[in-house]
């Protein structure tokens, strides 16, 4: 066959398609990405594609997180998505749940790059942090940012006996303190009894 028929063949079957081999998706990394590795179980068919090294790592770095328990998976990602407890509970939404997963391991992975967010979904409006009020509320009660509606309840308790005025020689200063921590509590109870009180 003459080379003129020959890319008339290669032509027609696609045999022409450059037969390149993608590079390594590990930023920096300059060998050939010859090892794919799911981006998530949500889109089966995309893929990253690393060289050996890197898919190793890359696979290591997803067992790590697969091989946790919940409680484990909860406390890694607890940074990112302290908000979102009270409208995601564990195993309410696991699929989304496991692709905040991924998303921290890629962000780890991948360092800030690009492709760390690639394939993230950003979680719905509902799960974002709390208005500037209920954010100081929190801090009147002394709780953290990420504190349970239980633990707001046991808070309130113990502060309230704290500063109770009986308790503090009848002081005004007690009294004031009080109204501060029952406005913050009612500002809380509200917020929380709109999102959503789990359990
Ligand atoms: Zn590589």
């Amino acid at each position: 066959m003459d080379a003129d028929i020959k890319a008339k063949y290669a032509s027609l079957f696609g045999m022409d398609r450059p037969t390149t081999v993608k590079g390594c998706d590990h930023p920096g990394c300059a060998d050939a990405g010859l090892y794919k590795a799911p981006k998530s179980r949500a889109t089966l068919y995309d893929y990253y594609w690393f060289c050996l090294d890197h898919v190793r790592a890359y696979n290591q770095a997803w067992d790590f997180y697969a091989g946790m328990n919940t409680s484990e998976i909860e406390q890694a990602i607890k940074f990112d998505t302290v908000w979102q407890r009270e409208t995601w509970p564990m195993g309410g939404n696991w699929q989304q749940r496991e692709e905040e997963m991924r998303h921290k391991m890629r962000a780890e992975f991948f360092g800030d790059g690009m492709h760390a967010r690639a394939p993230y979904e950003a979680p719905p409006p509902s799960a974002t942090r709390p208005p500037p009020h209920i954010i100081e509320a929190l801090a009147v009660l002394e709780l953290e940012a990420d504190a349970s509606v239980e633990e707001m309840k046991t808070q309130y308790k113990k502060l309230v006996k704290r500063h109770h005025p009986d308790a503090n020689g009848g002081s005004r200063a007690a009294e004031d303190k009080i109204k501060i921590i029952n406005q913050a509590f009612t500002a809380l109870k509200t917020h929380f009894a709109m999102v959503g009180e789990q359990g």
